[in-house]
């Protein structure tokens, strides 16, 4: 083979321009490696997930008539590195040219980019990855070199740019965002649409990872696993959420009930990450059907699923490339503590924490809110090393790739960037968990309580965050009325509460 194509696990995209003809001349490698599975601990589902959404690429591509090679990872062939395997296939072919596709991963691009810079005897020819909507560089080339970004802003432009939700120049139905009428709580007696799974049996990767002890978080049962591995399984996904799903997506996009999982939710970030499906398609199919039954599908659901798609995905990955390598350094508030050790098992009495992680390491899952408002807002009330708390989410979602695990952790969650993505940090109290969702019912702890044995863990540790960062809360304007309140409030109820917060803290068993 005269040139050879690489395709990385998350380029499984089967509408890319290179297989729009035949090219006889060229070999598309994809490997299963050491390196991907061991950069940090995944969850068992995520490295499955990938592998055999991969081996069902690879395996299309060949019946299509495309040369593959594939390696898997106990092939003794393997070199468990992306960049010995790329040498020993060149080497092995004599090829003279290669193609690559811009990886979405910093980490990969800089292994790629220094591995070109070294082979200057093969010509390398870098492709877009024809996925996302908008440039790498979008913010330089949309807002110059300010360092404050409003997503509301970008998410505009991507409006304007793309015609979607848009009538001529303006918004449809007037306004750009809804989002004020997407706060309802859910009723633990509504019954809801079971969430449709697919049932692939991954015995045999299972005992592959298991004999080459690759070391993973979570559980999966083999015969179940019940992500979409192809185009066909992710479109299929896609339109069980348009049928079922959207209608009331917005409404309840903030609700979280125990036993209940995925609620209203796509559950479509694994398809899109690994661009299985375009974020164009989904984003069309979805506007499709609310224009085919705006009576059954209001415009509420329909532009707050459009906000997160063409506005915050793309919105965190322009921020990554913007600060990258520097953003995953950033430490606003100092954190050095390592997390608590029931992330890892659930073993909690705090209820919203113990179902929102045993979901997580039974699915893989999360929703946003469960992951911002439970696990993300106690990680920073309890002063957890945003290292740490990016290693955790990086490996424990079936969705998790740096490029939007990054910003989402580090940026909205932990306000580790001091500000650049979020206005302000994302902490609460007990009572916003009791006002969207139902855990607070059979919790150990009491919401209500503010100071004393039951008092919810929340309400004190809330406090504490305020009373310990007031000299760098002060100067972010969205929290000066929080800030007021805890002055306000009685010398000897503000002692105690800090006091019983640091007791807590004390506590807290740490991984
Ligand atoms: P839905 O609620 O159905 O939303 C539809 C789609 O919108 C998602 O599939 C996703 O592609 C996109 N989307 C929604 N919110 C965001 C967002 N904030 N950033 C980027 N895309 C968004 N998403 C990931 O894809 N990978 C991650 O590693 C990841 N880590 C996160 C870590 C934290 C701390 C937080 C707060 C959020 C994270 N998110 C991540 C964003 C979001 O939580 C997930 O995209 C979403 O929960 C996936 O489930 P879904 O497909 O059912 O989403
Ligand atoms: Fe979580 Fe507090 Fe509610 Fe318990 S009482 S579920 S700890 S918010």
């Amino acid at each position: 083979f005269r040139r050879i194509a690489l395709l990385l696990g998350d380029q499984l995209n089967a509408q890319h321009s290179w297989f729009q003809e035949q090219h006889p001349d060229t070999l598309f490698v994809m490997f299963e490696m050491r390196q991907e599975t061991d950069y940090c601990q995944h969850h068992i589902q995520k490295v499955v997930g990938f592998f055999v959404a991969m081996r069902h690429f690879a395996n299309a591509l060949a019946n299509a008539g495309r040369s593959v090679l594939y390696l898997t990872l106990d092939e003794a062939d393997n070199q468990q590195s992306l960049t010995a395997n790329l040498d020993a296939v060149i080497d092995a072919c004599a090829a003279t040219e290669v193609w690559l596709q811009q990886p979405d991963e910093y980490r990969l691009d800089r292994q790629l980019l220094e591995w070109v810079e070294q082979h200057k005897k093969v010509h390398c020819s870098w492709f877009d990855s024809e996925h996302f909507l908008t440039e790498r560089d979008v913010l330089k080339q949309w807002f110059g070199t300010s360092r404050n970004y409003l997503m509301e802003s970008f998410y505009r432009r991507v409006r304007k740019q793309t015609g979607y939700l848009m009538e001529n120049d303006k918004p449809a139905g007037g306004k750009w965002n809804y989002d004020k009428d997407n706060r309802k709580k859910l009723s633990s007696r509504q019954s809801l649409p079971q969430p449709l799974l697919f049932g692939h049996d991954v015995t045999a990767i299972v005992k592959m990872l298991t004999q080459a002890q690759v070391k993973t978080i979570g559980n999966i049962t083999a015969e179940q696993f019940i992500w979409p591995v192809t185009r066909r399984e992710s479109k299929q996904l896609l339109d069980f959420f348009v049928t079922e799903l959207l209608p009331s997506f917005g409404d309840y996009q903030d609700a979280m009930l125990v036993d209940q999982w995925s609620l209203y939710h796509s559950r479509i970030s694994f398809a899109l990450n690994t661009k299985m499906i375009s974020p164009r398609y989904v984003v069309e199919t979805a506007i499709a059907a609310w224009q085919r039954d705006p009576e059954r599908i209001s415009l509420n659901q329909i532009e707050g699923f459009i906000r997160q798609i063409i506005g915050w995905r793309e919105f965190v990955r322009a921020i990554y490339w913007q600060f990258m390598p520097d953003y995953e350094r950033l430490n606003h508030f100092e954190y050095q503590q390592a997390l608590p050790k029931f992330y890892w098992d659930a073993d909690t009495k705090l209820n919203c924490l113990h179902h929102s992680i045993q979901q997580s390491l039974d699915f893989a899952y999360a929703h946003h809110i469960q992951r911002l408002m439970i696990t993300g807002n106690f990680a920073l009330l309890t002063a957890s090393d945003p290292n740490a708390v990016d290693a955790w989410y990086l490996g424990i979602y079936i969705d998790a790739l740096q490029w939007v695990e990054l910003p989402n952790t580090r940026g909205m969650s932990q306000f580790a960037d001091g500000g650049i993505l979020a206005t302000k940090p994302y902490v609460s109290s007990g009572s916003y968990i009791q006002k969207m969702s139902n855990y607070c019912d059979t919790c150990h702890y009491d919401v209500k309580a503010k100071t004393g044995e039951n008092a919810c863990p929340f309400n004190l540790l809330y406090w504490h965050f305020i009373d310990r960062h007031h000299d760098k809360l002060v100067k972010n304007g969205r929290m000066g009325l929080i800030l007021k309140q805890w002055e306000k409030r009685d010398a000897n109820e503000k002692r105690q509460i800090i006091q019983e917060a640091q007791a807590f803290l004390d506590n807290l068993p740490r991984s």
